[in-house]
C-alpha cells in the first residue's frame, strides 16, 4: 500500500491511472477506523480498481469546544487495517497541505446544512462541503462512499456533488451497528462503561418510531412521541432532536405518507451520538411490492 502525503503527488497518481482506463475509488475518513469504516472500504473494493482512503482529521469541522486536539489517531492501526482491505493508497494529508497559509474558500450548502446537526454545530457542514471538495479536487475519484450512519453529511454531499457538477458517483452504505444496535462511531470510546450500557437507548428509540410506522400511523407527534418515550426510560440520557423528516431535503414533515428519515441526537456527558432510520409507510410499501410484481423481468444482462 502507497502511503502519500503530498496533494500533488496523489492527484498525479490518480491522474495516470484514470488516463489508462482505471477506475479510482475513494473513502474519506477522519482515521480511528473501526468495524463500520472497515465494511465501508471493503464495499469500495468490490466497486473499483484502484481505491485510495484518505485519513485527515479536519478541523475546520470541529467548534472551538469540540474534542479536535483529543480525537484519537491510531495510525499504525489505521494502516494496518487499509492494508487489510486491499486499499492502494492511504492518503494523509498535513493540515499545512490542506490549509496553506492565505486559504479562505468556503463551500456552503445552506439549507440542508441548517437543521439538526447544523443548529448543534454551526461551522460543521461548511467544515466537511469545503473539505470534501477538495479531497475530491485531489483524489480525483470516479466513485466516493460515505456512511449512512452520518445521514446529514451523505445528503449533503450529493447535494453538493449535483450542485457543482463534479461527476464523482457518490454511494451511501448502511450503518455498521454493534450487537446491540448502537451505530460504531470512533468516538465510542470516550463512553464509560455506564454510559456504553445504556448508549443503545437512541436506535432503539428510532426502532421505536419505526414501528409506529409499520403500523400505518402517519402522525408525527406521535411517531416522535414514541421515540421520546424510550429515550425517557434512561435518566442520563439527554435529547439534542428527534426529528421525523423529508429524506432528501431533511424537512420536517407534518405526516409519513410515504418515505421519511428519522433523526436522532443525544448527549451521554460529554459524548454526542447521532443515529437515523430511514422509514417507508404501509401503502408505499405495499405500493413498491405491486409495482415489482406488475412490472417485467429485468433481462439479465443489458
Ligand atoms: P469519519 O471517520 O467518522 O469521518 O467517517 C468516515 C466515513 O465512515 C463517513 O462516511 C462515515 O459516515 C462512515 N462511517 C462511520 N461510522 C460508520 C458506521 N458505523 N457504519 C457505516 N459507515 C460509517
Amino acid at each position: 500500500m502507497k502511503i502519500v502525503h503530498s496533494p500533488h503527488m496523489m492527484t498525479a497518481w490518480s491522474l495516470r491511472l484514470r488516463r489508462e482506463g482505471v477506475t479510482v475509488g475513494f473513502v474519506p475518513t477522519m482515521g480511528a477506523l473501526h468495524d463500520g469504516h472497515r465494511a465501508l472500504i471493503r464495499a469500495a473494493r468490490l466497486r473499483c480498481d484502484a481505491l485510495v482512503v484518505s485519513i485527515f482529521v479536519n478541523p475546520t469541522q470541529f467548534g472551538p469546544a469540540e474534542d479536535l486536539t483529543q480525537y484519537p489517531r491510531p495510525l499504525a492501526n489505521d494502516r494496518r487495517l487499509c492494508r487489510e482491505e486491499g486499499v492502494d493508497l492511504c492518503f494523509e494529508p498535513s493540515v499545512a497541505a490542506m490549509y496553506p497559509e492565505g486559504f479562505q474558500t468556503t463551500i456552503a450548502v445552506p439549507a440542508i446544512a441548517r437543521r439538526w446537526e447544523g443548529e448543534v454545530r454551526p461551522h460543521h457542514f461548511a467544515g466537511v462541503a469545503t473539505v470534501v471538495t477538495k479531497l475530491f479536487g485531489m483524489v480525483r475519484p470516479d466513485i466516493a462512499l460515505f456512511g449512512q450512519k452520518d445521514y446529514q453529511q451523505a445528503a449533503l454531499i450529493r447535494r453538493l456533488v449535483q450542485d457543482l457538477n463534479m461527476g464523482v458517483e457518490i454511494i451511501v452504505y448502511p450503518t455498521v451497528r454493534e450487537k446491540d444496535g448502537l451505530a460504531m462511531s470512533s468516538r465510542n470510546v470516550y463512553l464509560s462503561p455506564e454510559q456504553r450500557a445504556i448508549a443503545a437507548t437512541l436506535y432503539k428509540s428510532l426502532r421505536a418510531g419505526a414501528e409506529v410506522v409499520r403500523k400505518g400511523t402517519t402522525d408525527v407527534q406521535a411517531i416522535q412521541s414514541a421515540m421520546a418515550t424510550t429515550i425517557e426510560q434512561t435518566s442520563i440520557l439527554t435529547v439534542d432532536y428527534l426529528a421525523v423528516c423529508d429524506p432528501l431535503s431533511l424537512d420536517p414533515l407534518s405526516s409519513v405518507v410515504s418515505r421519511a428519515v428519522l433523526l436522532g441526537a443525544v448527549r451521554l456527558g460529554s459524548v454526542r451520538l447521532i443515529d437515523n432510520l430511514v422509514v417507508v409507510a404501509p401503502r408505499t410499501r405495499m405500493e413498491q411490492r405491486v409495482g415489482r410484481r406488475h412490472s417485467p423481468a429485468r433481462p439479465a444482462s443489458s
